[in-house]
């Protein structure tokens, strides 16, 4: 079902400063989005074949605010790259997972999205993501 890590989304408090911090590690900065849907500014700095994204709330309600309010910065989820997606999804529910996300959503970069529960994976918050071809290498 997956093929690769998409990317590791980690939730900030200041984007400037997590932006900051990965150029220090050698990482390019590719660009800045903001996603409405999720209320959220993210920061995207590719990793060999990944990406960093950082995930800066731009609300109070963003699940991102509630994600540091209650956890603290940090690592938020893990995206899997899929082919297609809401074949993906149908999969995942015939093996017993939890889905947040049913149908798939716009995420950052032209990707659609959808999130699997934390429940039915030991805690990790996943994301399956069908990239965009506009933004494939
Ligand atoms: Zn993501």
């Amino acid at each position: 079902m997956v093929k690769r890590i998409s990317h590791i989304g980690i939730a900030v408090k200041d984007l400037e400063a997590g932006i900051a911090f990965y150029q220090s590690l050698g990482l390019e900065l590719e660009g800045i989005e903001e996603v409405p849907s999720q209320k959220v500014k993210v920061a995207f700095l590719p990793c060999g074949d990944t990406r960093i994204e950082l995930l800066c709330p731009t609300s109070e309600d963003s699940p991102v605010a509630k994600f540091i309010e209650k956890k603290g910065e940090g690592i938020q989820h893990i995206a899997f790259a899929v082919d297609d997606l809401p074949e993906a999804l149908t999969e995942a529910e015939s093996k017993g997972i939890i889905l947040i996300d049913k149908e798939p959503r716009p995420g950052a970069h032209h990707a659609d999205i959808a999130f699997l529960h934390p429940k039915s994976s030991m805690g990790v918050l996943i994301e399956l993501c069908k990239e965009s071809d506009k933004v494939k290498k």
